[in-house]
């Protein structure tokens, strides 16, 4: 990983950024010049609309994993639903079953836990070498676009251990979770997912159910806010593009910096 040739993530950045900035002038990517005002979701009963959503949708290998424990799934997702809000909100950061950004990096340095990065496709940049509907990423650090990219960068300061997921839709990373559970039962998962506020308020709920932990990055620029725009989206057809605000992306690469420099305590996830 680009990180790793560096001492320590300071030069590594800037030397990352200083090469992205030159591509930037001779390999200009297609990037939102302005950030439209979008509501984050602009209709109501989401939470039911996303329950709806998932199990029309949902395939063999989640109900396979699902019924593995239905009753104790089936409990803690109503004990969810009961709730209310499934998050603690800090900024973009929507934390779950964390009080706190402290608590998340305290959960980080736990040997025990599995620390999961994942990014949501919808915003790869319409350059994408390994496309944007996929769950590909060649992170090429000497390729133009991936040089740009904010998720490449995020994938290069990610520890070595982290487990590393390009997420097409609500099905896969669900069916990736509990893959990595299963592979992994002596294992806590901790996420850092990037994801519209739309899905971070409809899934938070699932999340709970599968005892997953975690933060949800809320996302900007051209997101889904209407169950139409989402479904549309979930099978690729997604013209628009979203982005991580500057200042939460100093925020995710303080995270990656923090468990690159307590990396050595995670165990490789296979
Ligand atoms: S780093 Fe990954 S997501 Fe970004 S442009 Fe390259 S292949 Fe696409």
């Amino acid at each position: 990983m680009f990180w790793d040739q560096f001492s320590d993530g300071e030069k590594a950045e800037a030397a990352w950024d200083g090469k992205a900035r030159e591509l930037g002038a001779s390999h200009p990517l297609k990037i939102l010049r302005t950030l439209p005002q979008m509501p984050g979701i602009a209709e109501g009963a989401i939470k039911r609309k996303g329950l709806f959503y998932l199990l029309r949708h949902a395939n063999g290998l989640f109900w396979r994993y699902f019924f593995r424990q239905p009753l104790c799934y089936t409990l803690r997702l109503f004990r969810s639903y009961l709730r209310g809000k499934s998050y603690v909100r800090d900024g973009d950061f929507f934390l779950y079953s964390f009080s706190s950004l402290a608590q998340f990096t305290e959960k980080l340095r736990d040997p025990n836990s599995l620390f999961v990065l994942g990014f949501s496709y919808c915003h790869k940049p319409f350059e994408c070498p390994s496309g944007r509907f996929t769950d590909q990423c060649i992170k090429d650090p000497e390729h133009p676009v991936c040089r740009q990219c904010f998720i490449g960068k995020c994938a290069h300061a990610a520890p070595p251990s982290a487990k590393l997921l390009w997420i097409p839709t609500i099905h896969y990373i669900g069916e990736q979770m509990f893959v990595l559970k299963e592979a992994h039962p002596d294992k806590k998962i901790v996420f850092l997912i990037t994801a519209c506020e739309m899905s971070l308020e409809m899934f938070g709920d699932w999340g709970y159910m599968a005892e997953l932990e975690g933060i949800g990055v809320r996302l900007d620029g051209r997101i889904c806010n209407t169950m139409r725009a989402f479904e549309l989206s979930e099978k690729g057809v997604k013209p628009g593009l979203t982005v991580v605000l500057d200042e939460t992306q100093k925020r995710m690469l303080e995270i990656l910096k923090l468990a690159r420099s307590r990396g050595a305590q995670y165990t490789a996830p296979g």
